[in-house]
């Protein structure tokens, strides 16, 4: 082979080796794609806040028909629809879901009455419990409470995971407007012996802001003493009457979407 035909053959070879080299490139990159199954399509709300189109809606502003009270569940839920807003009657009891969930995304908008009096916790206090139990208030609490000039404990203001996590900014509109929970909530998973596999997770968007991230859950909501776990599985969302005299404070627009 002269010179010549042997830099042809050399710069054959060459052009092969990098055709192949990037063709394997292609073939490579195959090896991660991930093509099914497909998420299911989903068509999103046109207007802020409302629900998509796979949400199941809690309260659609006509009834509370996915609704019971929570102290006797066999018993319709006992707070006030009026014009699209629920509103707490005080001394009726805490309300909750008819269904269970684990995992989901909730929406749910509150209002602190225009002519809200008290102070502190005192002061249109209520809650959502992200999964509730038993008798009295067993579960995990994302407070709502005025919090838009009202002094209290930090750990215990609109937007905290009541007692366990302050939120990390405090967003709340003034009285008579309308508040805005965007919750992301992932139960905890229990062994077969009760003991914790793995904590609940809460994300909390307060007024489009987010104050919770991503954060651990310790243990059942407590008022008095540190949170703890007992094993349960599936459980209702339940919406608090709180004891205390302040005028009641109002719900609308509450759906979910189980995860
Ligand atoms: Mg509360």
């Amino acid at each position: 082979m002269n010179n010549k035909k042997l830099f042809a053959f050399c710069l054959f070879l060459s052009s092969v080796f990098f055709a192949c080299a990037q063709e394997s490139d292609v073939e490579r990159s195959k090896k991660t794609e991930v093509w099914s199954p497909a998420p299911k399509m989903v068509t999103p709300a046109k207007k802020p806040g409302a629900p998509p189109s796979d949400a199941i809606i809690l309260f659609n502003g006509k009834n509370l028909d996915q609704w019971v009270s929570k102290n006797d569940t066999t018993k319709s839920a006992q707070w006030i629809v009026d014009k699209d807003v629920l509103t707490v009657k005080k001394g009726t009891g805490n309300i909750c879901t008819k269904q269970n969930f684990m995992d989901y995304q909730l929406h749910i908008e509150w209002r602190i009455p225009k002519n809200i009096t008290g102070s502190s916790q005192a002061r249109g206090n209520s809650g959502v419990f992200l999964g509730a139990w038993g008798n009295g208030e067993h579960g995990y609490e994302v407070q709502v409470l005025d919090s838009y000039k009202n002094e209290t404990y930090v750990n215990g203001q609109a937007g905290s995971i009541y007692k366990q996590s302050i939120p990390s900014s405090n967003p709340t509109l003034p009285p008579g407007e309308w508040n805005v929970y965007d919750i992301a909530w992932t139960a905890p998973r229990f062994n077969d012996d009760g003991s914790l596999k793995s904590p609940g997770m809460v994300t909390v968007f307060f007024n489009g802001v987010l104050v919770q991230n991503n954060v651990i859950v310790k243990g059942e909501t407590k008022w008095i003493g540190e949170p703890a776990y007992q094993k349960h599985g599936a459980m209702p969302i339940m919406l608090q009457d709180h004891g205390d005299p302040s005028p009641a404070i109002s719900f609308r627009n509450i759906w979910i979407r189980p995860l």
